[in-house]
This record gives structure tokens, C-alpha cells and sequence, in this order.
């Protein structure tokens, strides 16, 4: 079954932990044995051969850069520039990708179309292109508002305005905050240029802010429900029953400490949890059940997103693991057209009510 993974750092991952993710996902494990200066070195589940074994013939990709002023908790780049610069070493890598054959942009309904009925022909998936859909985590690398136009130019299609700690355009995961002025400005222009507003990591006060300025389609890539795993980075029922009725499809995330309850980086470990792949269905399940429906689920792993095997579902090896998804969700009761619908199909009626410029409900 196809799917689709809402939220993947791939170019973050080639450039800053310096995987070269058109190889085999044990030579890449391979050339990092004996590295330290990341906690999951050797441990990584992501490259672009595992998304063809998976049939994850289609992503949405993240360019992601943090401005940190002097007081910023978590650090980051030292100005805006710098940040800038480095999401266009991002852009540049999937550029090489495309060049190589490896991945293919998809920027407009067409282009979705083409891709899709490629993936969808039956025969051998090994060889094809993994399409991918341009993401910004995080809107710091955005300049000004020329360099906001000049990135839709460029593929940008969705843009999560906040990441961790208080941003230039949001507040996001674990600070609290307005948008501001400049917030507002960048979502009356994304408004104009029509691109998706990524609701995962605004904390409270800029979720609400965004929701009433933001007219446009609005998705959460890879969030959870804060009643399963009580935390502000997760979304409370209000938030999530909010985002349903924009019509969003929130994709449900694969890091350990937003599945289990009093996760502790660095000690816990997913054997010793139980942590298992069927806990992706049960936070899944948990959306249903609230929505009424299976209409607005999908997957947003962000695997390798700074962690690997040591932080997610202990029965999990590669993204490859995600294609025992449908049985799972058979096991529970969930009927073929909404697993299909939870895989891919929810991402994908999105984006094509999106692209058609008639999104709604
Ligand atoms: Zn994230």
C-alpha cells in the first residue's frame, strides 16, 4: 500500500549528520560506528532505498534552520542570513537529488497526479524517484517577506512558522508567546501565495492567533493528542477538534517521548517501554474516535529527525516497517478505505482541494 510520510528532515540529515541517503541504510550505519557527536549515530532508520522498500513513494521534506538570539534556551544560528543560507544548502541537496533521478519535486496538482499514477502502476517500485513536497520547519531562515516568494518559487508549499522556543515569526514548542507583527505579515503572505499553514509546534497563544489570521488550508505534520501524552507539544482536544473543522489532516509522529507518557531522553529506552509500532495506531485510533470520522489522520514519522532506534518503536528497523501499518490497523477493525485513507489518501485529497484552490470542511 502506498504511503505517504507527512514529515521527513532528509537534506538535514545528508548535510548535517552527513548521510548520504541514496545508499543502503546498514553502509550508512556502517560509516558512522566509533561517532559520537550525535546520540543516534549507527542508529538511523531513514534513506531513500528503505522509502522504496516501504512503498513511501511520496513525502513532504523539510528545509529547517533556527536564528537563536544571545538568550535563545536552545541555540541556533548566530543571524537570520546564516539561517537563510543554510536552508539554501538544503535546497541545493534535493536539487542534487533530482539531478541524480533519486527524488522529484511536486509542486502543483499535475505534477502530484504524474507522480502518483507512477507509484500506483503496478511493477517493480525500487527504481522510481521518492516525490517530494518542499516544507519549511520553522520561518527564521525567512529574511523578509522577498525571501518568502522567492522560496515559493522555488517548491515551497507548507511552512510551520515555530519550531522549539521562541521564533522570529511564532512561538513554538515549550515558550509561550503572540505572533506579533511580523507573524501576521507572514501569514496574510502566505495567505497570498497559497501556502499551507503547518500547525506542529505553536505553542497555545500562536496556534490561536495563527488559526484566526490564516484563511488558507492548515495540516499538523507530525503532532500528537496532549490528552495521550500530556505536554504543550502535543495538541489539546480543543486544538485538534479546531483543526478538523479547517479541514486539517494531522500526521501522527514515530519519536518515542511524544508516544509514551514520562519519556526521558537518553534513559528510556523502547525495550523497556514495550514501545511498539501498534502505539502509532492507537494515537491514530485516539484522533478518530474525537473526529467522528478516519478523515483527517495520516503519517508524519519524523524519523531521524535528531533520534533513531533508541527513541521509537522497538519493533521498527527502517521507515520500511511502516508497510505493517494496514494489518495492524486490520487487527483493530479499521476497514480498507480508511487505512488506505490514513496512509495516503487523507494527505492526498488535501493537497488536491489545496492545489485546486477550493480547500474547505
Ligand atoms: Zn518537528
Amino acid at each position: 500500500m502506498l504511503i505517504l510520510d507527512a514529515h521527513l528532515d532528509l537534506a538535514m540529515n545528508a548535510l548535517e549528520w552527513n548521510r548520504d541517503l541514496t545508499r543502503p541504510i546498514h553502509e550508512i550505519r556502517e560509516r558512522e560506528r566509533g561517532k559520537t557527536d550525535k546520540t543516534d549515530r549507527t542508529r538511523g532508520t531513514v534513506c531513500l532505498p528503505e522509502l522504496r522498500r516501504g512503498n513511501i513513494g511520496l513525502v513532504v521534506a523539510t528545509q529547517i534552520a533556527r536564528y537563536a538570539k544571545p538568550t535563545h534556551p536552545l541555540g541556533g544560528c548566530h543571524s537570520p542570513a546564516q539561517a537563510w543560507a543554510t536552508t539554501q544548502g538544503q535546497l541545493a541537496w534535493y536539487r542534487a537529488m533530482e539531478e541524480a533521478g533519486e527524488m522529484v519535486q511536486i509542486r502543483n496538482l499535475a505534477q502530484l497526479e504524474k507522480h502518483l499514477a507512477l507509484w500506483q502502476t503496478p511493477g517493480d517500485t525500487t527504481k522510481l524517484p521518492i516525490g517530494y513536497i518542499l516544507s519549511l520547519e520553522g520561518a527564521d531562515s525567512i529574511v523578509t517577506l522577498d525571501h518568502l516568494e522567492r522560496s515559493h518559487a522555488d517548491g515551497l508549499r507548507a511552512l510551520g512558522p515555530a519550531h522549539y522556543g521562541p521564533g522570529t515569526y511564532a512561538f513554538g514548542t515549550d515558550s509561550e508567546g503572540s505572533i506579533g507583527a511580523r507573524g501576521r505579515e507572514l501569514l496574510m503572505e502566505m495567505d497570498r501565495l497559497k501556502i499551507i499553514l503547518d500547525a506542529t509546534h505553536l505553542c497555545d497563544t500562536s496556534f490561536r492567533e495563527a488559526l484566526d489570521i490564516f484563511h488558507g488550508p492548515v495540516w499538523a505534520s507530525h503532532s500528537n493528542a496532549r490528552t495521550l501524552t500530556p505536554h504543550n507539544r502535543q495538541f489539546a482536544d480543543d486544538q485538534l477538534k479546531e483543526l478538523f473543522r479547517r479541514g486539517a489532516v494531522i500526521g501522527a509522529p514515530l519519536d518515542a517521548w511524544m508516544m509514551i507518557p514520562g519519556w526521558i531522553r537518553g534513559k528510556t529506552t523502547p525495550e523497556a517501554t514495550q514501545l511498539k509500532l501498534e502505539k502509532m495506531v492507537e494515537h491514530i485510533d485516539y484522533n478518530c474516535q474525537l473526529a467522528g470520522n478516519a478523515r483527517h489522520c495520516g503519517i508524519g514519522t519524523d524519523l531521524d529527525g535528531g533520534f533513531g532506534r533508541e527513541q521509537c518503536p522497538a519493533d521498527l528497523d527502517t521507515i520500511a516497517d511502516l508497510q505493517r501499518l494496514p494489518d495492524l490497523f486490520r487487527a483493530r477493525g479499521y476497514r480498507e478505505p480508511d487505512i488506505e485513507a490514513i496512509l495516503h489518501g487523507n494527505f492526498l485529497r488535501f493537497l488536491r482541494e489545496a492545489w485546486q484552490g477550493n480547500h474547505g470542511g
